[in-house]
């Protein structure tokens, strides 16, 4: 992998704003680790927005994390834009994965969900984020 390729530009650090210190630490090692360079698409999310996104049917839950600042969505920033071919995202995982373990974070990527696979997504552990047992959501939420 490379390193120090990347950084994080002016847009992805004001939109890392209200998230989560730990998820912010990953995503900050992870711009250092990644072989894809990406751009912090959203960290926190308000209520309203979330309502939108449910109704729009691009997400599927009103227990979203990013309400609480505990979710970012990655997106792979190939030639000035935003490339959403699925292996770039898989790449940006790996980095983000590594940079949770060397942190001792416990992150969940939205690309391994077995249904609804939401690749841009992260989230803290609920475990390790300081939230007690899921208010009854049965499975892993999305993004
Ligand atoms: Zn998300």
């Amino acid at each position: 992998m490379n390193s120090h390729k990347y950084k994080l530009g002016q847009r992805s650090r004001e939109r890392l704003q209200g998230v989560h210190p730990d998820l912010v630490r990953v995503v900050e090692r992870a711009i250092e680790l990644t072989s894809v360079d990406f751009t912090v698409l959203e960290g926190l999310r308000t209520t309203e927005r979330q309502k939108t996104l449910v109704a729009a049917g691009a997400s599927r839950t009103m227990n979203s994390r990013h309400i609480t600042g505990h979710a970012v969505d990655l997106g792979a920033y190939v030639d000035g834009q935003v490339d959403w071919s699925w292996p770039l995202y898989e790449r940006i995982a790996e980095a983000m994965k590594l940079a949770a373990k060397e942190l001792g974070v416990a992150i969940t990527w939205g690309g391994d969900w077995r249904t609804f696979k939401d690749g841009p997504h992260y989230e803290l552990r609920r475990n390790t984020a300081g939230v007690t047992a899921a208010r009854g959501e049965a499975t892993s939420g999305s993004g």
